[in-house]
């Protein structure tokens, strides 16, 4: 299947225009641009195309909804349709919340995580410093950005790729905010471990995954 290599901000400005409660939803897939006054969200929140802009918002279907949270998930993580719900049938075979673990999956994606660390300024630049071999996942090079991490796991950037200019404004910023509870930075050492498996709480991504398990159990 082909990557969209289309305008990433449309894909924020659908989500947005399709809301219920008309909330401006930022799926954050342009960095830093994303928390500056040039979001396409702050500043137009319209569908895509001039058909839409100005008039009232349509009426949504059960189906409707439960389609657009997926899409949401989906953009919001990158992850292409087929493994997207390839993640959803193995979570599906877990014993428990199917939503939930689904959701616990794509959040340990090493491209989320090296996100969430704020090693990278989105999850399209955390897979590209992957694929360009620059993380050791447990003192070995990894260049899959889709590998899954579990508790323990320990992540070092490699000691030329610190040099790279783009690691030193990353890591700047890393070391000046917390990530979330799940994981720990170390300053010293540049590297982060994995305590444990996200909570629910510990993921501030914004959607509601029982409408997705809802879309693929029809
Ligand atoms: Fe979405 Fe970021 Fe573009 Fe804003 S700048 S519309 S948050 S991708």
């Amino acid at each position: 299947m082909s990557r969209y290599t289309g305008p990433v901000c449309r894909l924020c400005r659908r989500e947005t225009a399709s809301s219920k409660t008309g909330e401006k939803i930022k799926l954050f897939l342009k960095g830093d641009r994303c928390l500056s006054k040039k979001c396409a969200v702050e500043r137009r929140g319209t569908a895509p195309g001039q058909k839409t802009a100005g008039k009232t918002r349509q009426k949504i279907s059960e189906y409707g909804r439960q389609l657009r949270e997926k899409q949401k998930m989906r953009r919001y993580y990158g992850v292409h349709e087929t493994q997207f719900e390839n993640y959803f049938r193995e979570a599906a075979r877990v014993p428990g919340q199917t939503g939930r673990t689904f959701l616990q999956l794509l959040e340990r994606r090493l491209d989320n995580v090296i996100y969430r660390l704020n090693l990278a300024t989105s999850r399209s630049q955390a897979r590209q410093l992957v694929t360009h071999r620059h993380f050791r996942l447990n003192g070995k090079i990894v260049n899959v950005p889709s590998i899954i991490v579990k508790p323990g796991d320990v992540l070092t950037i490699g000691e030329r790729s610190l040099k790279a200019p783009v690691f030193e404004a990353n890591l700047e910023v890393a070391r000046s905010r917390r990530p979330p509870d799940w994981l720990e930075w170390n300053d010293a050492e540049n590297s982060a471990k994995v305590l444990q498996l996200p909570s629910r709480e510990q993921i501030d991504t914004p959607v509601d995954e029982q409408l997705i398990v809802e879309f693929y159990s029809r």
